[in-house]
């Protein structure tokens, strides 16, 4: 299924195609726009440390391809991609070897966060990167996880960046809020430490409210425009976008590609169930 023709029809709206010369594209339009992109190499949680070595190379590539047409653009990795079930050295030796590129070429490589299994091995593993790489990293807290404020507090004091989402995997209540208001509350918290005590944040929403409490907050505190970023995923609320291009902030889209789109894109007809319907429509009208 994931190869089918069928497919593509359904995913195109979130993922850029099934080569990197369709994230590479789609960068390119983007830029034209005065958007930036951060390119995401569909796949997580490999089977072998061989397939972790590929997707670092893969990623590798991906970063070659950025540099030769020029773009302002980062990619964006899971650690389970890079080996993280298996080996935590091996997965610190891939991630080494795709920062030194990002550093030589003056990008960034962006770590996501996934489930909270994660969360422990992913930020030690980040801390451990800044002694090298500092400026050419950034890393994930999802404001539904009750730990966020003191994980952000870490990395403040570490002076690594930090994208600030809400969170994309089922967690128990144990660890997250698991009522929405609860769950954007913390979020303008966290957004609030990050724009006064963090280091080049970037704000990954689509919550209209959030992103108005943000530009707020920042005009408030008179932060200039280039000390902080938006984000938001490929295919989500253009005119959203378009509104905070044409008013002067920075925006950075994240752009998947791969064959592997079966868990990225389950997780944002989740996030939305009328892009169930939504899908269901343009399938029938094809
Ligand atoms: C750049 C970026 C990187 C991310 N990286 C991570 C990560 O590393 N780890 C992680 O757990 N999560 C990540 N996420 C996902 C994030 O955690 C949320 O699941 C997702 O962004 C939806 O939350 P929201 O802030 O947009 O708010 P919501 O309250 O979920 O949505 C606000 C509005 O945005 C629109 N919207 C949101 N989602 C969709 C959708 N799927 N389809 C259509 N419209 C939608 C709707 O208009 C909705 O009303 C990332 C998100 C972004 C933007």
């Amino acid at each position: 299924m994931t190869h089918s023709s069928l497919s593509r029809r359904f995913t195109s709206r979130f993922v850029a195609g099934p080569r990197l010369d369709d994230g590479i594209r789609v960068l390119s339009q983007l830029s034209n726009e005065r958007i930036w992109g951060t390119l995401d190499f569909l796949g997580e949680n490999v089977t072998s440390l061989e397939e972790a070595s590929q997707s670092k190379e893969s990623y590798i590539a991906a970063l070659a391809a950025i540099e030769r047409v020029r773009l302002p653009a980062t990619v964006s990795i899971k650690l389970s991609q890079f080996g993280l079930d298996f080996s935590e050295e091996a997965c610190l030796n891939n991630v080494v070897a795709l920062a030194a590129y990002a550093q030589a070429m003056n990008s960034r490589v962006e770590i996501d966060m996934e489930s909270s299994a994660y969360t422990d091995r992913t930020l030690n593993l980040v801390a451990r990167l800044q002694e090298c790489f500092a400026g050419h990293l950034r890393a994930v807290i999802q404001a539904y996880l009750h730990r966020s404020e003191a994980d952000i507090q870490r990395l403040n004091e570490l002076k690594i960046p930090v994208r600030l989402c809400k969170g994309a995997y089922d967690e128990p209540p144990e660890v997250a809020f698991s009522e929405k208001a609860e769950v954007d509350r913390n979020y303008v918290r966290l957004m609030k430490l990050l724009f006064d005590e963090g280091t080049y944040p970037a704000i990954a929403s689509h919550d209209e409210s959030i992103v108005r409490q943000a530009r707020d907050y920042v005009k408030a505190r008179q932060l200039s425009p280039d000390r902080f970023e938006f984000q938001m995923l490929y295919g989500i609320r253009r005119d959203l976008q378009r509104s905070l291009v044409a008013d002067g902030y920075r925006l950075r889209l994240y752009v998947p590609y791969g064959d592997a789109w079966y868990p990225y894109f389950m997780r944002r007809l989740a996030e939305r169930p009328a892009n169930v319907l939504f899908l269901a429509k343009n399938v029938l009208r094809g």
